[in-house]
């Protein structure tokens, strides 16, 4: 449709770009879209093209005005960096559909978008999110395994919550970096109500339980020194659990936010 007569009769209608104001998840979002006006009466009514995109639109300005990486602008981020939306995915232990949805118009929380802004903008690999090093998933199942041999039964657990095991790999990488200056693991961890856990720990079990462990970087003595001892101090699953719900870096983090790694010089728990 290439013309519209004004409905109350003045005349053909222009085709312009409008700018509106739309109530979004909160959020008053200021959009600009293609509808016709009457030159007479400034009656506006939307084009049929722009009712196609229009949620599209919204969301991508919703996540502009909100400080989030827009869908064009991390589709653009990850082709500078010359990664597939698999690679993106890989890198940033998300789901590949979760990476398309965001591009074509999905909002991601603000956890994510931490994480996506990590693997796509130069500059931003801060210690506080990695603890100074590469995210490795083998390097998690060697950990993770390393402390299985410690503890003397299995933590990794096919469909588990990671309830404990997350917290195990939380107080290893926490310790590290305060002692050795960068993480074991480089894992990213949430605050969730029942304590501090991996990110994305539901997309990232599988492939932990079946990492390549041919390839991975070896644990160094000194590594291998405070699993061993986190293992001492909380031989049993309730014992880490309850630590960590003690811990500054839980209780002032508020509920799905990222913990990051600068509370690793304020553990409270007393690992000799
Ligand atoms: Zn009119």
């Amino acid at each position: 449709m290439n013309q519209m007569n004004c409905p109350k009769g003045h005349c053909a209608m222009e085709e312009k770009k409008v700018q509106r104001t739309v109530p979004f998840k909160g959020v008053q979002v200021n959009i600009i879209e293609d509808a016709f006006v009457c030159p007479v009466c400034k009656l506006s009514a939307g084009t049929v093209q722009s009712a196609g995109k229009i949620q599209q639109t919204i969301a991508e300005a919703y996540r502009q005005q909100t400080g989030l990486l827009t869908g064009k602008k991390i589709k653009r981020l990850r082709k500078e960096k010359g990664m597939t939306q698999a690679e993106l995915a890989e890198l940033s232990g998300f789901g590949v559909a979760s990476i398309k949805r965001w591009e074509t118009g999905a909002i991601q929380s603000q956890s994510a978008d931490k994480t996506l802004r990590l693997h796509l903008i130069e500059g931003s690999q801060e210690d506080s999110f990695t603890g100074n090093r590469n995210f490795s998933i083998p390097r998690i199942r060697l950990v993770a395994n390393t402390f299985e041999a410690a503890l003397g039964r299995a933590i990794l657990i096919a469909n588990d919550q990671m309830l404990f095991a997350a917290k195990y790999l939380w107080y290893a990488d926490m310790m590290a970096k305060r002692e050795l200056g960068r993480s074991m693991t480089g894992a990213t961890y949430a605050n969730l109500t029942y304590g501090p856990q991996l990110n994305n720990y539901k997309d990232l079990l599988d492939d932990i339980r079946n990492a390549d462990l041919s390839k991975v970087e070896d644990l160094t003595s000194n590594e291998l020194s405070i699993i061993q001892r986190i293992a001492e101090t909380f031989p049993e699953d309730r014992m880490v659990y309850d630590a960590a719900h003690k811990e500054l870096a839980w209780l002032e983090t508020r509920t799905g936010e990222l913990i990051l790694y600068t509370w690793a010089d304020k553990l409270v728990a007393k690992i000799n």
